[in-house]
């Protein structure tokens, strides 16, 4: 594989994990039920922590609305709400949140190559 640069592996690996997560979710906010095309791939534990940035428990669809004026503008609510979602699981993610990558250009090329981020098919914008 020839080299390709850090910020355009994130963009891509983004783009495909997105899609992932809202095809998971069938393209319907997981708060209020809302359906259609624009949904967001949301967050729990932020995605500048690279560390959980592509794990699927740690994103869930959202709509705009409940995306950016809901859970960035109440995030102790937010954190809640996911905190019940996923129970057990909420506190190890938080624990992988807490982990520093020391390799971005390995761990990135490992989940470029990895099962989940493979199928590459998609125009859909990210979120
Ligand atoms: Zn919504």
């Amino acid at each position: 594989m020839k080299k390709i640069s850090i910020p355009r592996l994130k963009k891509e690996a983004d783009k495909r994990f997105s899609l992932e997560v809202r095809t998971r979710d069938k393209f319907t906010c997981q708060k209020c039920g809302k359906q259609n095309k624009h949904v967001h791939c949301a967050h729990v534990f932020s995605r500048n922590r690279l560390s959980v940035r592509y794990e699927m428990d740690n994103a869930i669809t959202l709509c705009y609305y409940c995306h950016i004026i809901w859970s960035h503008r109440c995030p102790v609510e937010f954190a809640e709400w996911c905190r019940d979602r996923l129970g057990d699981r909420y506190l190890e993610l938080k624990t992988q949140a807490d982990i520093i990558i020391t390799d971005p250009r390995e761990f990135l090329e490992n989940k470029w190559n990895s099962q989940s981020l493979k199928p590459a098919v998609t125009t859909t914008t990210e979120h």
